[in-house]
């Protein structure tokens, strides 16, 4: 995988949109300018927390080989990674076993957790779910392995076809907010909006899309965040997904606020999400593997069990899971 993708400078072409402005994808109504100046005084006033080089967790655990039409069963991997698996089907999202993310193998933040599902102990992959093209979403060393060993369909942003095409991955299927494929014929996934941004280099910022993801499932929806900050989507989603059995919410990456807010939840933003989805129950992600931030690697965990408190939600709605945590869903 060549770095040289950072000096991309095209990106999707198409109609203009209210959340696509003929060159770049905007977010309606989001005041959040990533301005290289906002940047630059990140860099130079960061507060950064000291992280343990490595962690101690459960061990590693072996999924089922295909899981029935009668649950849904979710298990945990790490960072924005989790199997969903029901009806013969198994689905990742924003799949990252790499042991550092970044534009080359050798930099960029390393992992303190190993995978809570070992890469040689997936079941056959079917479809990857891709929420947006940052290093820790879309980790190209981990999506060119699947690619080879599993051959799954590859849903992504509009705007993220070319580059993963000139990178060794064609027929990427692209997809605009609110547009639906089937996975089969009992599943669905709707692309849905989150509050957030796009780049993988210096000059392709905002040059592909970013979202969530709705898998429907007989009428029930499990939700995939991807990274967002909070905003009013949720409760635009959960109007058209008026189901949520679960939804897997981003809680880390946060610090300085002054600086996240507008791209990724805080814990008190999480539950304001979880209320605003009316999932039944949600289970927090993209925190504790990999450092990207300044708050605490254990702060996500301690702030969602105030932010729980403060809003009178049962601690049991909202799981903290660990790599390899496993929930099964009835349905
Ligand atoms: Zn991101
Ligand atoms: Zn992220």
């Amino acid at each position: 995988m060549s770095f040289l993708g950072i000096f991309r400078r095209t990106g999707y072409q198409g109609p203009v949109s209210d959340h696509f402005d003929g060159e770049r994808f905007i977010m309606p109504g989001n005041p959040f300018d990533k301005s290289r100046e906002a940047v630059l005084k990140w860099m130079l006033t960061r507060e950064k927390s000291r992280w343990p080089a490595r962690v101690d967790q459960p061990p590693q655990v072996r999924p089922e080989r295909t899981v029935g039409a009668d649950r849904v069963v979710v298990t945990f991997v790490n960072h924005a990674t989790l199997l969903v698996q029901t009806h013969g089907l198994n689905i990742l999202t924003d799949p990252v076993w790499s042991e550092r993310i970044g534009p080359v193998s050798f930099a960029g933040p390393k992992r303190i957790v190993q995978p809570g599902i070992r890469y040689e102990d997936l079941p056959p992959i079917h479809a990857l779910l891709l929420s947006h093209n940052h290093y820790d979403h879309i980790d190209m060393e981990t999506v060119l392995r699947l690619f080879r060993d599993h051959k799954p369909r590859i849903l992504a942003p509009l705007g993220d076809g070319d580059w993963m095409r000139e990178a060794g991955i064609p027929g990427i299927e692209e997809m605009d907010w609110w547009q639906t494929l089937p996975l089969s014929a009992d599943i669905t996934a709707t692309f849905t909006p989150s509050q957030h941004w796009s780049a993988r280099g210096l000059f392709d910022r905002c040059l592909s899309l970013w979202g969530s993801f709705a898998i429907n499932v007989k009428g029930q929806t499990f939700y995939f965040a991807g990274d967002t900050g909070y905003g009013p989507h949720f409760k635009t989603i959960a109007e058209r997904f008026p189901r949520i059995r679960s939804a897997f919410i981003p809680i880390g990456a946060y610090e300085p606020r002054w600086f996240m807010r507008y791209q990724h939840n805080n814990p008190d933003d999480a539950v304001l999400a979880h209320q605003d989805l009316r999932a039944e129950h949600s289970i927090g992600i993209h925190f504790g593997c990999f450092q990207l931030t300044d708050e605490a690697w254990d702060a996500p965990a301690r702030e969602l069990k105030l932010a729980l408190e403060k809003y009178a939600v049962p601690a049991a709605d909202f799981a903290v899971p660990q790599p390899g945590s496993v929930f099964s869903y009835k349905l």
